[in-house]
């Protein structure tokens, strides 16, 4: 059974005063017990980890990085660290985000992060996805398995239990345009049969894949009826508070 997962990534948005506002919002709504089958958790932005960690303490909401350091400690002027992110009360972190792999970051470089991520005792959300010119030649498939192959080199079945993956296609990430349930079954298929493969099929059936690109009240529901995707790596839609929880209201059948 995949608990289904909402995810809210509010990347470089908001102050202080407007993430406490949010979390506080998400939180009012969701009062313990109201969302049972359904996980939800929320990535601020590193200097607001803290406050936002406060509000919703005690909680079933976690808190999230957005990227770490795949190194631990040291002379790495503007990084942060995953055992900084577990300092602070994050127990995830978000990994290889598109909007990183375009500036620069490797497949290599994703993989040591998780691998620092998980040494931490951190749950990764690996992101994966395509741009458009990829998807228009064919690559799909050899683009989302090279990035889950990379970013997974070297950790075993039973350090990836807690892994999370999101496929998040590049062309639809803060367009509006969002793959269609098909196209997106189609990948997350894929990617459990690359983990199945990598590990077993028994993980594989555990590991939650989220969906991400463009998701709103709007489509939320088709997507998250398909049977493998197990919830959503929300961005746009996660900093109005409204409609991040007609999201996670949009949970089909709450557990699978
Ligand atoms: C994201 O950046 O992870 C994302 C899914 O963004 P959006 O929902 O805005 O497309």
């Amino acid at each position: 059974m995949r608990i289904p997962v909402i995810a809210g990534n509010w990347k470089m948005n908001l102050d202080r005063t407007a993430a406490v506002a949010l979390a506080r919002a998400v939180l009012a709504a969701l009062p313990p017990g109201s969302a049972e089958g359904v996980e939800v958790g929320i990535a601020p932005p590193y200097p607001y980890l803290e406050a936002v960690r406060g509000v919703l303490r005690g909680s079933a909401i976690w808190v999230g990085g957005q990227d770490l350091s795949p190194e631990p400690y040291g002379a790495f002027t503007g990084d942060v660290s995953a055992p900084m992110l577990t300092d602070v009360g994050c127990s995830h972190v978000i990994v290889g985000h598109s909007e990183r792999r375009q500036r620069g970051e490797s497949s290599e470089l994703v993989g040591r992060k998780v691998a620092a991520a998980i040494a931490a005792r951190l749950a990764p959300v690996l992101c994966v996805g395509e741009t458009l010119a990829q998807r228009e030649s064919g690559k799909t498939a050899a683009v989302v398995l090279e990035q889950l192959d990379s970013g997974l080199r070297g950790i075993t079945a039973g350090e990836g239990a807690h892994l999370l993956v999101a496929y998040e296609p590049v062309w639809a990430i803060g367009t509006g345009r969002n793959a269609t349930p098909a196209q997106a079954g189609e990948v997350h298929a894929l990617l459990r049969d690359r983990l199945a493969k990598l590990w077993s099929r028994a993980v594989a059936e555990s590991v939650r894949i989220l969906y991400g690109g463009s998701v709103k009240p709007e489509n939320a529901g088709e997507l998250l009826a398909v049977p493998d995707i197990d919830g959503a790596l929300v961005g746009g839609a996660s900093l109005v508070a409204g409609s991040f929880l007609k999201i996670i209201a949009a949970c089909p059948q709450r557990a699978r």
